[in-house]
């Protein structure tokens, strides 16, 4: 039978409604590591990944956070390479953090997660399997990221199903690799229990544990984060989700923008 327990338990509150309990303990923090993912965080979900352009204004916003460096460390936890995340940001002394996880860059640190860089000559061969495997497909588009391969769909006029059928054949082949099901991406990653979390958690190793922590994302991968930072700071997803390991949600990416502007006025 269906717990209503559990279900209350799961369900993100909205973040502004207990915005002053929130505020209260945020007051009392002299220390904000602040952890947000990209895309349909801080930047709407775009038609294609390249048209998913930071706004003038929000990145002013992150810039001034990032220089309270006494009050705050802020990373970018996506699922984009970091030199794409670099090139869409350019903001200097915050930490990418790219591919879900894998690799972590900053300032006095380059982490990429070992199995990860022994898998890549594999992601390179699956990613020619898929470019030949989905070519008469149209509006499908396959990235090669690195450490893992990614094939967007979000323009396909194909089903679903049949796409994900030919990932998932490129996939048994090579045996190292896992699914990542994203929104309309499917990405095949080295086949590791190592994600946005856990490389959350690094960054937060790395300044033993001084910092409270705020994780601000909209997707699966996502969920990891808000698992693992459960217990030791604040974690929000962005859209009102049923299901979620978030505390509080937020309505949509304006609502985080408002969360900047908060945070920015923070003593
Ligand atoms: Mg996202």
């Amino acid at each position: 039978m269906f717990n209503i327990k559990i279900w209350l338990q799961m369900s993100p509150k909205h973040l502004y409604r207990f915005w002053f309990e929130v505020e209260g303990r945020l007051k009392k923090e002299s220390k904000i590591f602040l952890m947000l993912d990209y895309d349909g965080t801080i930047v709407p979900i775009a038609e294609k990944p390249e048209l998913a352009i930071l706004n003038p204004k929000v990145r002013l916003l992150l810039k001034n956070i990032v220089l309270r460096s006494g009050k705050f460390k802020v990373a970018i936890v996506s699922g984009r390479s970091i030199k794409d995340l670099k090139s869409l940001l350019r903001l200097k002394d915050i930490y990418y953090v790219g591919v879900h996880g894998l690799t972590v860059e900053g300032p006095n640190l380059k982490f990429t997660h070992r199995e990860a860089v022994r898998v890549k000559p594999f992601i390179v061969k699956a990613y020619r399997d898929l470019a030949e495997s989905l070519k008469g497909v149209s509006g499908v588009f396959v990235e090669d990221k690195g450490f893992t391969v990614a094939v967007h769909y979000r323009l396909a006029k194909e089903n679903r199903r049949i796409i994900r059928e030919r990932v998932l054949s490129v996939k048994a082949k090579y045996g190292c690799f896992r699914l990542l099901e994203g929104k309309k991406v499917f990405e095949l990653t080295p086949n590791i229990d190592w994600g946005k979390g856990d490389a959350s958690l690094l960054l937060l190793k790395r300044f033993r544990f001084k910092h409270f922590p705020i994780y601000v994302g909209d997707d699966k991968t996502d969920e990891d984060a808000f698992k693992k930072l459960k217990d030791k700071g604040l974690t929000v997803v962005v859209g009102r989700k049923r299901f979620s390991e978030a505390k509080y949600y937020v309505k949509n990416v304006r609502e985080v923008w408002f969360l900047l502007q908060k945070l920015l006025s923070l003593p």
